[in-house]
């Protein structure tokens, strides 16, 4: 009996162990990232992310990619775009200092519903390194979206998580959150500052 509960134990502590490992990585930056994160005025944000029709071992092989090299930037989200990949997927980590808090990854996220309230929140991005801004969002989203596995899922997401979902989505559809900001002025004040060009801007308000 005892054996056979120590091998039950066994087992489900592997099963717990293989659903973490198939997005986890150390979240400890490191010197040479896998992947190169552009900036602000490169095409490559600017290109509409294609639909993925099959989470396989590859899709999973670009989130963990994806997420070494978001630690690495000491970011919280990133889009494949962002990255120069065309494909619909994204990685958040709100909890970057704490190694036991697994990340999320979404593949072909869709916001269902938005909520009418709305927040205005300071976001910044790792294709805009140094400025940061004021930007006006629902408070609330319902998400589907697919897990590494493929699995079809929903969420609600509010505060920080919905927020960055938010952020990274508009980046599968080429959107960048300097796009959202309506303080023209501090914009262009915060681009010039951090050495971007305001053309690269595309105002959508
Ligand atoms: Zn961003």
């Amino acid at each position: 009996m005892r054996i056979a509960l120590a091998g039950s134990f066994a087992q489900l502590a592997k099963k717990a162990e293989q659903q973490k490992t198939s997005i986890s990585v150390p979240k400890e930056p490191v010197e040479n990232p896998p992947l190169e994160i552009y900036m602000l005025g490169n095409k490559v944000l600017r290109t509409p992310a294609t639909r993925i029709s099959k989470v396989d071992s590859s899709i999973r092989e670009l989130a963990k990619k994806m997420l070494t090299s978001m630690y690495s930037a000491k970011g919280i989200g990133l889009a494949a775009p962002q990255v120069g990949i065309d494909k619909r997927v994204l990685v958040i980590d709100l909890d970057i200092e704490n190694p036991a808090t697994p990340p999320h990854v979404f593949i072909n996220p869709e916001i269902i519903s938005s909520s009418a309230s709305i927040d205005t929140y300071e976001e910044g991005c790792l294709s805009i390194p140094g400025v940061y801004l004021d930007v006006i969002r629902p408070s609330s989203i319902k998400i589907s979206f697919r897990d590494e596995m493929g699995r079809p899922k929903k969420m609600n997401a509010d505060g920080l998580l919905g927020r960055c979902i938010q952020h990274e989505i508009d980046h599968l559809n080429g959107i960048l959150f300097v796009d959202r900001v309506t303080e023209q002025d501090n914009l262009k004040k915060e681009l010039k500052e951090n050495g971007f060009s305001y053309k690269d801007v595309n105002n959508i308000n």
